[in-house]
């Protein structure tokens, strides 16, 4: 962690490192070089970046620190999914998921220690709401999971671990610049995903930024009033105001948008949930991804549909017309998977299998 008279650069972009080191009187392009470093190449010691002068090094081994934070406790499940717990350079952890299907890597980062949105079916909003993350603390975790994973292919972040990312909006735009920078993390932009419960106007404003991720819509009722009940924030922006910032998203920028719906048995996952779940995408213009619940004994009380219901609510969308697949858990044993995320302790009798680094 960075101390009061130190300063910590990770998580600043080009412009505000370039404003930094103009107080060392030194040509701008060294702040390109500093960023290079510390997003491109994962070199975070001042000591190591080569082609800065060394009078500049000497003062910023002296004056700063370069902290993306560290990786804690690891807990690995059968299906090649780790959760991480990862300390974080302000203080604090939250839990960072690396998944791997196949050739298909998947990082899923929070925005937020807890979230103050407190969806019923979701552990983190459990929590409460404790900060934001900082640009730096969302980057790092995909920094340090790059390293522990040795990764050099491409690979996918997913918005959806603890937090509501548009909650957070302006780190969150923040770290997808520079995740989507190619001399940052280099990723595609098509490669990054913000998942929200539906914060209309700041989705409205996310189509106007000249770097976008890929947008998801956690929609998970069909009916305001179901809605209500499970995610309180539709007091305030109802699925049909979701909807029309979502389709303005698409309208504006030509980007498809996705319907996740998590499936929680006896409270949406009737045939007319379905049937107006297969309207609201056909109008929306949306690919959806049917989510069964994990359960969490003893957190939760809502349950999954059994497999032959989520099937059928699958092909029922299907036969109407609808994109649609299912998302089955993955990391459920590590408590790893979705709305599962909250540095909880582990469930007596509960067994996570410990991963070695
Ligand atoms: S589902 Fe997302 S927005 Fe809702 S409480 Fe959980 S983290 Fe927050």
């Amino acid at each position: 962690m960075s101390t009061d008279s130190t300063r910590n650069l990770y998580g600043l972009d080009r412009e505000s490192l370039a404003i930094f080191l103009s107080r060392y009187d030194v040509p701008e392009f060294h702040a390109g070089q500093v960023y290079r470093w510390m997003y491109q190449r994962d070199v975070l010691s001042p000591q190591r970046w080569t082609d800065l002068p060394r009078t500049l090094r000497a003062r910023l081994i002296e004056d700063v620190t370069v902290d993306a934070g560290t990786l804690g406790r690891r807990t690995g499940a059968e299906d090649e999914t780790i959760k991480y717990r990862t300390g974080l350079a302000g203080g604090g952890e939250v839990e960072t998921v690396y998944m791997r299907q196949s050739d298909r890597v998947t990082l899923c980062v929070s925005s937020q220690i807890g979230c103050a949105l407190d969806c019923d079916f979701c552990l983190t909003g459990k929590m409460g709401f404790k900060r934001h993350l900082t640009p730096g603390e969302i980057v790092g975790q995909v920094a340090l999971i790059r390293r522990d994973r040795a990764l050099d292919g491409p690979f996918n972040i997913v918005f959806m671990g603890m937090g509501e990312p548009l909650h957070n909006y302006d780190s969150t735009i923040a770290a997808v610049r520079l995740l989507c920078d190619p001399e940052g993390f280099g990723l595609s932009r098509r490669r990054v995903t913000v998942s929200t419960v539906g914060m209309a106007p700041a989705i409205e404003k996310l189509a106007e930024e000249p770097i976008r991720p890929r947008l998801a819509i956690s929609l998970n009722a069909t009916t305001d009033e179901v809605r209500s009940k499970l995610m309180p924030i539709t007091g305030k922006y109802g699925i049909e105001r979701v909807l029309e910032a979502a389709v303005r998203f698409r309208e504006r920028t030509k980007d498809a948008f996705t319907l996740e719906y998590v499936l929680l048995s006896g409270i949406n996952d009737t045939d007319s949930d379905a049937a107006r779940l297969a309207d609201i995408a056909r109008r929306a213009r949306a690919k959806v991804n049917l989510i069964p619940f994990n359960p969490v004994p003893g957190w939760l009380t809502y349950r999954p549909p059994s497999r032959a219901r989520t099937e059928a609510i699958r092909d029922r969308l299907s036969d109407r017309g609808t994109r649609v697949s299912i998302r089955w858990s993955r990391g459920a044993q590590a408590r790893a998977a979705c709305g599962q995320l909250a540095l909880l302790p582990d469930t007596p009798g509960e067994a996570p299998m410990e991963v070695s680094g």
